[in-house]
């Protein structure tokens, strides 16, 4: 919400909670319908959307013909349906993040997950750590309950989890939670290192805080080795929330992922979506639970790491042959995203500026400020490499090396 439209709302006498104006809305979400109003072409590196290519349409297709029934179209069981769940279980048993069938609630996707966390966590005032950047979905929900955000630097191996004690004791206070994605990071594409787990785990039990392990990329690798998942390293232990989906392996629009939390912590988190939706959306639980069923997730699962690593590879090639010197890049080895820097020159370029001169260009981004809390990193900006084909993406970069152009001749 602007400033403006609350201060109107307010002249306008509307009894607003005082969270409202807490509720600051996502630059990255609302990229959706500002493309979609736009009639020209545009090359998408904004939004974190898997390939059209990478959605298996024909056999969902088929799927919801042969699933669909009374009993997929009445309510559902809170915690998921149980066809769903145990697929699921049996699934993960099989990969670096197994879980238990009484950890597993079923969510509108890795956004209710993330909700209902600060939900049971958050009181107003708290101060949770976030990733610099980060998400800024995850700190906005976090905001949205009244958190004060505290945020931490990160480098090629993720969060600085050595830094926090310093960063924390300059505040005078105990962090109640801190928000990591430790797998292909977004943005930065950066993954937490084994050593740093394990310290993180050790801080979250000596400031008892809980951990929000957001972790939507973890079965993307596409290179190196899968690490063990915070909750392999310390299994059952109640101060990790994780939060999972199925919208960057399956499909965003299905809306279903999943929360792993301490079995006591379970039927709080049922309760909390009672308060909010009753169940995830039954038939789209349904067509996921069948996929698995019929052993695909892992058959697609290979399929997409084989076609991401492709397109990783050729964005880097493009960056390469058309920025060259001109900029820096993380380089992930699996995921989604990889996070660009100007250099030289081109460092005094606003990537906020550059957004609007890219979209007249053709091409699409999310600038560095709205992936931080405090709106830093105006010299950055994030590319999704996994939605366009490697022809696509040559003609994204091309453009964006225009609008560097325009922005550096300003
Ligand atoms: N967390 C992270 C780190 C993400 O990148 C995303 C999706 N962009 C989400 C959570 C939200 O996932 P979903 O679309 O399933 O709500």
């Amino acid at each position: 919400m602007s400033t403006e439209n609350l201060a109107l709302l307010s002249r306008e006498g509307l009894p607003l909670a005082e969270r409202a104006g807490s509720l600051v809305g996502s630059v990255i979400d609302s990229s959706t319908s500002l493309l979609a109003s736009m009639k020209h072409d545009i090359v998408r590196f904004a939004m974190g959307s898997p390939a059209n290519e990478a959605v298996p349409l024909e056999e969902f297709r088929e799927i919801a013909d042969t699933v669909m029934g009374h009993d997929t179209f009445t309510y559902g069981a809170t915690e998921g349906e149980p066809r769903l769940l145990s697929a699921l279980v049996e699934y993960l048993s099989t990969t670096s993040d197994p879980t238990d069938e009484d950890r597993v609630t079923i969510t509108a996707g890795g956004m209710q997950g993330l909700d209902l966390a600060c939900k049971i966590f958050i009181n107003p005032g708290d101060l949770v750590i976030v990733e610099s950047p980060t998400y800024t979905n995850g700190s906005a929900t976090a905001l949205s309950y009244g958190a004060q955000l505290l945020e931490a630097p990160l480098d090629e191996n993720g969060l600085v989890v050595e830094a926090l004690p310093e960063l924390v004791a300059a505040t005078g206070r105990t962090p109640k939670a801190i928000y990591t994605i430790p797998n292909f990071q977004n943005p930065s594409g950066t993954t937490l290192s084994l050593e740093r787990r394990e310290l993180l785990l050790e801080l979250a039990h000596e400031w008892n805080a809980v951990i929000i392990d957001d972790d939507p990329y973890g079965l993307l690798r596409f290179e190196g080795e899968d690490l063990p998942s915070l909750q392999a390293l310390s299994p059952g232990d109640p101060l990790l929330f994780s939060v999972r989906t199925f919208s960057k392996i399956l499909a965003p629009g299905l809306r279903v992922g999943w929360v792993d939390t301490h079995p006591a912590l379970r039927q709080l988190v049922i309760n909390a979506k009672q308060a909010m939706d009753t169940c995830t959306n039954v038939p789209a639980q349904h067509i996921v639970a069948e996929f698995i069923r019929r052993g695909r997730l892992d058959t697609h699962l290979g399929d997409l790491r084989a076609e991401y690593r492709r397109r990783r590879d050729a964005m880097q090639s493009s960056i390469r042959q058309h920025l060259g010197e001109r900029v820096t890049t993380t380089n992930p080895e699996g995921g989604f995203f990889l996070w660009l820097t100007l250099q030289g020159a081109d460092a005094q370029i606003s990537t906020r500026r550059l957004f609007e001169t890219g979209l007249a260009e053709g091409v699409a981004f999310i600038p560095g400020p709205a992936l931080s809390a405090e709106g830093r990193f105006d010299d950055a900006l994030r590319l999704c490499f996994a939605t366009s084909t490697p022809e696509r993406t040559d003609q994204g970069i091309q453009r964006l090396r225009r609008a560097m152009d325009i922005e550096l001749a300003r």
